[in-house]
């Protein structure tokens, strides 16, 4: 039987960029520290200490004092940025501080930093995922999971409503305490640079539906090619002088090949550009040119080499049912139908996810083909 341990990171990973799932996950490259999660883990530690001395929290000074015990400023460039870090560390906790200290009615807290684990089986398959949630709290309308987030980005309502990670976090917590209603627990992402939280629950189906979401991750990772996907998340991933979509940008040594690209590059991009240009005025030849019959009303122009003839295209529009009543009974109904992929991704997205995965099943690659994309680099 297959087992799998994995985790919410691990699978968001993936999702990101399959490629540096496979340098963290399986090829388990380590990487030098990163600032930002640096940054994100030391706020978390001091919020730990704020809540681990119930019933009398730490005043401000001893919040602060704890950060500048654990702080790491070798993490960063130079002292200037260690500063600027810093700052922002300090704000979010002066802010959490004060608006922890004006809640009336303070939650009862029961865990933080609470590790879980959880055995999901699927026919002969089983992945056992762990986490941790930062806290846990206990309130005057039931449990409540908040974990902590530094992103600059707030996510949509609808976002949370969907979160993975939030439906595996109220699963560790049901299994940890079985007591625990589901109709009481509600779950929070705190977003700490706003000050902002915000709150889904979850029901027994949309729960049920985690396991299936899970496999079919696995799945998809087991059939991988770990392709690089770069977004402007590569600025944060400790893989990114390595990989195959940045490599060529840090290489040192330059051969004469290496040169002898950046020219024929440079050379494929100047073409482009022409093309585009040349596009541009066509269009703008074509509108004087049309004009012109209209105001001669010709519909042919002469020069010493060559005339240019206006035709005209129509578009036409049928009804579609009674298309198909025709066409149906002839057996080529079929052959006109083609389907618009871009119209299809759209309706996909909005699509509950049984039938999103019902979807997946019948996709099948058609044709595999490269392109080569243009774009001028950022100084
Ligand atoms: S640099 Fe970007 S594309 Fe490359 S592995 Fe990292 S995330 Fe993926």
């Amino acid at each position: 039987m297959d087992q799998i341990r994995t985790s919410y990171s691990a699978l968001d990973t993936f999702k990101q960029c399959p490629l540096r799932y496979k340098y963290q996950q399986i090829d388990r490259i380590r990487t030098p520290k990163n600032k930002d999660a640096v940054f994100g883990n030391k706020i978390h530690t001091a919020l730990e200490y704020f809540h681990s001395k119930t019933p009398c929290s730490p005043t401000l000074d001893e919040l602060l004092n704890k950060l500048k015990e654990i702080w790491d400023s070798e993490v960063f460039q130079n002292e200037q940025e260690d500063i600027l870090y810093f700052s922002e560390a300090i704000k979010i906790l002066k802010n959490y501080h004060s608006s922890f200290s004006q809640i009336k009615e303070k939650p009862a807290i029961l865990g933080t930093e609470t590790r879980f684990e959880i055995l999901l089986e699927k026919n002969d398959k089983k992945a056992t995922l762990s986490g941790i949630i930062d806290r846990i709290d206990k309130t005057s309308q039931g449990i409540e999971i908040v974990d902590y987030k530094t992103a600059k980005r707030l996510p949509s309502q609808q976002d949370i409503d969907n979160s993975l990670q939030l439906s595996l976090y109220c699963l560790g917590l049901m299994k940890r305490w079985p007591e625990f209603k589901l109709k009481d627990i509600s779950l929070s992402f705190y977003f700490l640079k706003h000050q902002e939280k915000l709150t889904t629950t979850r029901t027994k189906e949309q729960l049920d539906l985690v396991k299936e979401k899970v496999f079919d991750d696995l799945e998809k990772i087991e059939k991988s090619n770990f392709k690089p996907t770069p977004t402007p998340l590569c600025d944060w991933c400790g893989y990114k002088k390595m990989c195959p979509m940045w490599r060529h940008l840090y290489k040192k040594e330059l051969t004469v090949d290496d040169e002898q690209i950046k020219k024929i590059a440079n050379e494929y991009f100047e073409l482009k550009q022409e093309n585009s240009k040349n596009n541009k005025r066509l269009n703008e030849l074509k509108i004087i040119i049309e004009n012109y019959l209209n105001k001669e009303k010709i519909e042919r122009v002469f020069t010493d080499q060559v005339y240019i003839t206006r035709s005209y295209l129509t578009k036409y529009e049928y009804d579609f049912d009674k298309l198909k009543e025709i066409l149906e009974p002839l057996n080529k109904w079929n052959n006109i139908l083609t389907i618009n992929i871009t119209k299809l991704k759209n309706i996909i997205k909005a699509l509950p996810y049984p039938k999103r995965k019902e979807i997946e099943k019948i996709k099948k690659k058609s044709k595999e083909y490269s392109m080569l994309n243009i774009k001028k680099k950022r100084n």
